[in-house]
């Protein structure tokens, strides 16, 4: 597939477009701690650490009280990927954000008020080396744009957006345009896609739950994915973060653009089940995404079929009560205690990526 050529926008030590890999993005689900907090700052920091070995490129917050400034100051200094802060309505607090520390931000110009406040943000993102998401929801367009086509809607508003900017010499603009209908999100991506060279973030607004979210998102970023648009992407979900980085890792490399780490396999499990193939995917789900070598792990229910089964996957799990089974390639290798199978698995698949 051609890739949509665009501009390339600096966020932090990441680029965005261009002939940057498409970034992977989540955003933070809770508040931030209180600033004398010591110990929950450290621990968010630490699964800011956890996200960015399982692949996330650049995290989230909302930003929507001054009363986090000092905490927020540390995360954008402290973190390992590059941090956006989501602002809506008060421009003061997007300045803040930027002052802050933070690499970016996500807006919508137009519920921040006056063209002016919107200069002034702008002119701070230049003076604090930031970039800007003009981030816009069908549901929340000027008043008397809500009743016309959304897409057309949305693009000449992001389009006006994009002049204001320029006007006063800013590029460093990445773009989404969602709507709650999957079709009207399609066709302003791909129109805007078509009248403008920024880079686009993608993502669907209320996806819902894992199931729901990952068709949802599935269904519309993929084919944009396919066309060659996108060079930044959320699967938001209504869950923990974790499921939000490895969908969107998933989706990358069922499209055919992510080649980079581990596809787990498993199956559906059926009356022969005799390995708890579920319970032990959870157990071991998040680690894997940390490899970033290419290959396939299978997690299987039962030996009678599940070697066979998943004798293309480099490394397969299996088990039968106590005992547990380590394969490549279909070849038996390992036999294991229940206790011993994740510490088994991780052993083995270190020292066949190590023999590689
Ligand atoms: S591997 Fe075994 S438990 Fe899993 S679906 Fe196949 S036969 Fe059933």
């Amino acid at each position: 597939m051609d890739r949509r050529v665009t501009k390339q926008v600096r966020v932090g030590n990441l680029s965005l477009g261009g002939s940057a890999k498409i970034a992977v993005q989540t955003m933070w689900s809770h508040p931030l701690p209180d600033k004398n907090d010591a110990k929950g700052i450290e621990a968010l920091l630490d699964r800011l650490r956890t996200y960015a070995t399982m692949g996330c490129d650049i995290i989230r917050f909302a930003y929507h009280t001054e009363a986090d400034r000092e905490v927020f100051s540390i995360i954008c200094k402290e973190s390992p990927m590059p941090i956006v802060a989501d602002i809506h309505f008060d421009y003061r607090l997007a300045i803040d954000a930027f002052t802050c520390g933070a690499h970016k931000i996500r807006i919508n110009p137009g519920n921040i008020g006056s063209k002016q406040k919107v200069e002034d943000v702008v002119r701070c993102a230049q003076d604090n080396d930031g970039a800007i998401r003009i981030g816009l929801n069908g549901g929340s367009l000027p008043i008397h744009l809500r009743s016309q086509d959304h897409v057309r809607a949305m693009v000449d508003t992001a389009l006006t957006y994009i002049d204001w900017f320029e006007s006063w010499d800013f590029d460093r603009i990445v773009l989404s345009l969602k709507d709650s209908d999957l079709e009207t999100t399609y066709r302003s991506y791909t129109s805007i896609a078509e009248s403008s060279a920024y880079p686009i973030h993608l993502g669907v607004t209320e996806a819902g739950g894992i199931v729901s979210s990952s068709v949802r998102s599935t269904w519309v970023l993929g084919r944009l994915l396919n066309d060659g648009i996108g060079d930044t992407i959320r699967i938001s979900i209504t869950d923990d973060i974790e499921y939000e980085i490895e969908a969107a890792k998933e989706l990358l490399r069922a499209v055919g653009i992510e080649s980079k780490g581990i596809r787990v396999v498993s199956c559906p499990r059926c009356g022969r089940s005799t390995f708890d193939s579920q319970k032990f995917l959870k157990q071991v789900q998040s680690r894997l995404s940390t490899f970033d070598v290419p290959l396939t792990v299978a997690i299987m229910g039962c030996q009678v079929n599940g070697p066979g089964e998943a004798s293309h996957a480099d490394i397969a799990i299996t088990g039968i009560g106590q005992k547990v089974f380590l394969y490549e390639h279909g070849v038996l290798k390992r036999q294991v205690s229940a206790d011993e199978a994740e510490s088994a698995l991780f052993e083995t698949l270190e020292a066949y990526i190590n023999a590689q």
